[in-house]
């Protein structure tokens, strides 16, 4: 059996997976106006993080975001062990805090939502696979059989901030979005700080607060989930998230074959229905992140229908398996590609 992992470096992720053009103002005169930016960039969560602010006190602002990140990291980590989500997969019980709290409430009422499409207690499948050791493997039929009966999030147990797993060998994983809510928190961190511009990304989650410095939107660009040097579009936004969930991310190849970190939860496999990238635009980043990751899973059909049902909270751009680019009509207007695309109603 041969096994090859894919991780893309720091680089190829960072510019592979959206990029950000950030257009000043170029013909009105108004650069000399235009404030200049400020950047940090770490790494945190697995991914690669950019934040990118102007103003005056933007300097100040960014180390207060990061500072907040790499709080919420220390708290949501799979594998670190003083982090409040290991502690609670070992004991199966967890006074959380309330930051914790908050994002295991909204993962709840998520698979509530999704029908079951977003949950976060496919930990031990995620570890039968491999994708926290790193020792990736094909789990046979029969045990993800026998590890179904660990996978459920209507038995997670939330009462206050007190939660219980409720039997040995389940466990919660906040990978599908943890950096949703990170990207919110550094928002707000942001504007708390007086910055009133700024555009925040977390590998493939962005936010950008407010507009450019010169009034116009931001251009996020959406990778081509089959060429990292190429876009599936580019959406114009203010004040919004941008979140891509896409099967390149994190993959491994077994026997010539290819297997992907998000799963779908009724089969314990890869979910492989359809759709290669999934991109959420809304308000939200924490939703976004929660959408994109469930409506990888439901595939076209089921995803289109899920829209229709909940215009008013989402819009999306999905890139499927045969190459056709969807985008749903409320941000039709804002987005802009060189391929051919169609709008969903
Ligand atoms: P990324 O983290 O690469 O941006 P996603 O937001 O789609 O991508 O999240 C994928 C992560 O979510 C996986 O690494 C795993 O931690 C977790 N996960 C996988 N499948 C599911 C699922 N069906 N529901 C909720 N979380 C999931
Ligand atoms: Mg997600």
């Amino acid at each position: 059996m041969r096994v090859t992992a894919y991780r893309f470096s720091m680089w190829t992720r960072i510019s592979a997976i959206l990029l950000i053009f950030a257009i000043l103002a170029p013909l009105c005169g108004c650069e000399a106006k235009s404030p200049k930016s400020q950047s940090v960039e770490f790494f945190t969560m697995d991914t690669v993080m950019e934040l990118t602010a102007y103003g005056k006190n933007a300097g100040t602002a960014l180390h207060a975001a990061q500072a907040e990140i790499i709080r919420l990291d220390r708290l949501l980590s799979i594998s670190d062990p003083e982090s409040e989500i290991y502690r609670a997969n070992r004991d199966g019980f967890a006074e959380l805090s309330g930051d914790t709290a908050a994002l295991v409430r909204e993962s709840l009422a998520l698979y509530e939502l999704t029908g079951g499409a977003f949950d976060i207690t496919v930990y031990p499948l995620m570890d039968a696979w491999g994708f926290y050791s790193d020792e990736y493997r094909l789990p046979s039929d029969e045990e993800r059989a026998r590890l179904a009966g660990l996978v459920g999030s209507d038995r997670l147990a939330l009462e206050g901030d007190a939660l219980t797993l409720p039997e040995p060998g389940m466990g919660i994983d906040l990978g599908g979005i943890a950096k949703g809510y990170a990207s919110d928190r550094a928002a707000e961190t942001l504007a708390d700080n007086g910055v009133a511009s700024a555009l925040i990304s977390l590998g493939g989650n962005i936010v950008a607060l407010g507009s450019k410095p010169d009034g116009m939107p931001w251009r996020v660009a959406i990778r081509d989930p089959l060429d990292e040097n190429a876009f599936s579009g580019i959406v114009r936004v203010t004040d919004t998230a941008v979140v891509t969930s896409g099967g390149y991310e994190r993959c491994f190849e077994l026997d010539g074959k290819s297997y992907h970190h998000i799963l779908d939860p009724a089969t314990g496999l890869p979910a492989r229905n359809g759709l290669i990238s999934v991109t959420i635009i809304c308000e939200s980043g924490i939703l976004a992140d929660g959408l994109s990751t469930a409506l990888y899973v439901m595939g076209e059909e089921k995803a289109l229908a899920f829209w229709r049902a909940h215009l008013e909270l989402f819009d999306a751009v999905l890139v499927t398996d045969d190459g056709r680019v969807l985008v749903t009509s409320g941000i039709a207007e804002a987005f802009s590609s060189e391929r051919d695309f169609e709008v969903v109603r």
